[in-house]
């Protein structure tokens, strides 16, 4: 049986410390205090930002196999603790424990990623000669790790969302400081246990809960070369705004939609649809929001989906037959719930679900829903979704564009020029053709644009970010 310890350091400049212990992190599913975490003041930040820059002139020396030997040494400890990582993702979250487990076989296939990418990183050679003025000139590039950074992360999925900024810098090269999100900062917490087992060296990162008043520090510090912040869009685009000269990355939230055409497999597309929708009780920035479907099989596929959604189990997310377990608590379910309410006050129908017990929100579906409401129009982040039906797929395009989100979109049909047609006009950073949106393995670009982002991630992405490129021009004589 895992046990949690009843109390967790931090980890400064590549070591445990533990000045107090005032975070309380509860059970998402009991609501009891289930560990307490050593946060981070203003001064301990500083620490960490004056470690890292100390840090960041060997971390750019150390030899590409160093580098790939800590991040195997992750993937090694990781697979090792696995089942520990899984039951804390599954009590601080509240993440139902098969999501819990999948979230750790992707915190193991990041890193196992980047420790592939870190002996890859690659220039190129470049004639100059384009001109006559350029004659007996040649380049060559290279890429340098950017400095220290800084890395803020949310708290739906600790673990791999952390992984995607930690992988890639230490595959680069560049230290840094990171702020888990204050609900989940465990899985971020045995991330720097298992790194300080390295010899990286000392300063190349610290794990860092914050207090309020020294989160500042993340985004505005000018010893940070770069800012990359996963979470909400509010607070994201509020921080870009403060980080000086850094360069920043995005990645924040959105309100996905998927198109059903008429020629669809219903029953594969519903079983996937249920699983992008109430998937980790819709807290994912990629959860199906709006599903779009052809007029032809509108109620054939709407009857089906209604009624996979009411087998669906919810309640305690450490029983293996869970799939639907608590939001991350109660105010954000009496907020969703509230926009439901909203929708259902402007004329829509409710299919299922809609009830709410504390941080327990049903499985939704609604139909008719005003396209002037919170839950059209805004990221939802809990088990919402709602129906619409279109005749022609350009209108189809044109309802996934109507929105200030574009994450990634989802198209079940099996016609190549739709694909390709959707590909060019939609404005989002991906498009997944039969499957939903929700789609996400570790290697690929993946992120947003208009208000879901800026920049990409992905490890080989993420990398390129936190390198700059360095010229060399040689004439010869
Ligand atoms: P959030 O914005 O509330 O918090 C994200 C992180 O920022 C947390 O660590 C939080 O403590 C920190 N934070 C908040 N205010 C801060 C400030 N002023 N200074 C410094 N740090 C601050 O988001 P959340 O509720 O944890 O996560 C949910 C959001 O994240 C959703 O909008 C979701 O769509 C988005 N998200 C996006 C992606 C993606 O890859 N695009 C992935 C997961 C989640």
């Amino acid at each position: 049986m895992t046990q949690l310890k009843p109390i967790y350091p931090l980890y400064l400049n590549n070591k445990a410390e533990q000045p107090n212990a005032d975070l309380e992190v509860t059970d998402k599913f009991t609501g009891e205090v289930a560990f307490r975490v050593a946060q981070a003041d203003a001064k301990t930040i500083d620490a960490g930002i004056a470690g890292a820059v100390a840090a960041a002139e060997p971390m750019a020396r150390m030899p590409a196999y160093q580098r790939q030997a800590v991040l195997q040494h992750c993937v090694d400890r990781f697979k090792e603790r696995y089942d520990e990582l899984a039951y804390a993702l599954c009590v601080e979250a509240g993440k139902p424990i098969k999501d819990s487990e999948g979230e750790v076989g992707r915190l193991i296939d990041t890193f196992r990623i980047a420790a592939e990418e870190s002996v890859r990183i690659t220039g190129e050679v470049q004639p100059l000669d384009i001109s006559p003025r350029a004659k007996g000139y040649q380049g060559i590039w290279k890429r340098v790790p950017i400095g220290p950074c800084s890395f803020i992360s949310p708290f739906n999925f600790p673990l791999n969302l952390a992984a995607h900024k930690v992988a890639p810098a230490i595959a680069v090269g560049c230290p840094f400081v990171m702020k888990p999100a204050s609900r989940t900062p465990l899985g971020a917490i045995i991330m720097g246990e298992v790194l300080a087992e390295t010899d990286l060296p000392t300063g190349a990162f610290s794990v860092l809960p914050a207090h309020r008043d020294g989160a500042d520090l993340f985004t505005e510090d000018d010893r940070l070369k770069l800012l990359s912040f996963t979470g909400s869009p509010g607070v994201g685009w509020d921080l870009k705004a403060k980080a000086g000269k850094k360069k920043v990355i995005l990645e924040l939230g959105g309100n996905a939609a998927v198109i059903i055409d008429h020629d669809a497999d219903l029953e594969d597309a519903v079983d996937r649809v249920i699983f992008g929708a109430f998937y980790q009780s819709g807290q994912s920035c990629i959860g199906v929001q709006r599903i779009i479907v052809h007029a032809d099989i509108y109620d054939r596929f709407r009857d089906m989906l209604v009624a996979k959604a009411k087998t669906l189990v919810a309640g305690d997310p450490k029983d293996r037959n869970t799939f639907v377990g608590p939001m991350i608590d109660v105010k954000e379910a009496t907020r969703l719930d509230g926009w439901i309410q909203e929708a259902l006050a402007k004329g829509a129908t409710l299919l299922c679900g809609g009830k709410r017990d504390g941080a327990m929100l049903e499985a939704t579906l609604l139909e008719n829903v005003d396209r002037d409401t919170k839950a059209y129009r805004e990221e939802a982040f809990g088990p919402l979704a709602l129906l619409s039906k279109f005749e022609t797929f350009d209108d189809a395009l044109d309802e996934v564009n109507d929105s200030k989100f574009g994450l990634q979109a989802g198209i079940f049909t099996r016609d190549l020029f739709k694909t390709l047609d959707a590909w060019d006009r939609l404005d989002v950073g991906g498009v997944v053709i039969n499957d939903v949106p929700s789609y996400r393995v570790d290697n690929m670009p993946y992120g947003g644009v208009k208000d879901s982002g800026l920049g990409r991630e992905g490890v080989k992405f993420a990398m390129e970010d936190m390198t700059e490129i360095r010229n060399l021009v040689i004439r010869r004589r």
